[in-house]
């Protein structure tokens, strides 16, 4: 039987990855968060002072870098040469200059080649900004997440928050704005919604309501019988 692909697409902050983690829990399907794969080049650009306008550095690097993800009961991890950066993917630092480096050519040629290889065969959730455009156009189910710009905030804050990083509400709300703009308007693989994504606006929506309502739109596509 052919793999099944689930495309989720939107904005920074927009709860994607909370609703395709629970998604693929839900189908037993892989999880793959592409996003922290771009954020995985950003850290090895930052830990080895590379000029983040220099994109034939970037581009040379790419060939010492290697990211793998170790699915763990807990979480995924994921590696950056070996070694885990879960975390340190997460930080305020990486947010502010990771859109700059997923603008370079070299990078979304390699990244999508990755994703392009890890969602062959198996039945996955991927979610990021291109994967229903440029990754898998041909996905089974493409969604296409937003929320507005003031909820969006108030969710990455309360993240950063927990994790103890001191930023304002406006610090977020910039760095949120900055990567949308950078993301939607740059010229390799912007971020648009696919035309045949379905939006879903989960601004005033809670994660069981969301994840009802993406479990709704896989059974009509699969055909599975009704809870
Ligand atoms: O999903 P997340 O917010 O962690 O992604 C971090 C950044 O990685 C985005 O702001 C975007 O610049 C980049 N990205 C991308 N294409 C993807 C996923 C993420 O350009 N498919």
């Amino acid at each position: 039987m052919k793999n099944f692909v689930i495309a989720i697409d939107g904005f920074s902050s927009c709860g994607k990855s909370t609703v395709a983690k629970a998604l693929a829990k839900e189908l037993n399907f892989v999880f793959i968060d592409s996003g922290a794969m771009y954020r995985a080049v950003t850290l090895y650009v930052q830990q080895n002072n590379i000029d983040i306008n220099d994109e034939h550095a970037i581009s040379t690097a790419l060939e010492n870098i290697h990211i793998d993800f170790v699915p763990n009961p807990e979480k995924t991890q994921i590696l950056l040469n070996g070694v885990d950066v879960s975390d340190a993917i997460r930080t305020m630092e990486v947010s502010e200059y990771v859109s700059e480096v997923s603008a370079v050519k070299a990078v979304r040629t390699a990244m999508v080649k990755q994703q392009q290889a890890l969602g062959k065969k198996r039945n996955i959730v991927m979610d990021g900004r291109d994967i229903g455009t440029t990754v898998f156009p041909n996905a089974d189910l493409k969604i296409f997440m937003t929320a507005s710009p003031q909820v969006r905030a108030e969710r990455r804050f309360a993240e950063l928050s927990a994790k103890g990083e001191q930023l304002t509400m406006e610090e977020v709300k910039e760095n949120l704005a900055h990567r949308d703009h950078i993301d939607s308007t740059r010229e390799e693989s912007p971020l648009r919604q696919a035309e045949d994504a379905i939006v879903l606006d989960n601004s005033e929506l809670n994660q069981v309501e969301q994840l009802g309502f993406v479990i709704q739109l896989v059974q009509d596509k699969m055909e599975l019988p009704k809870a």
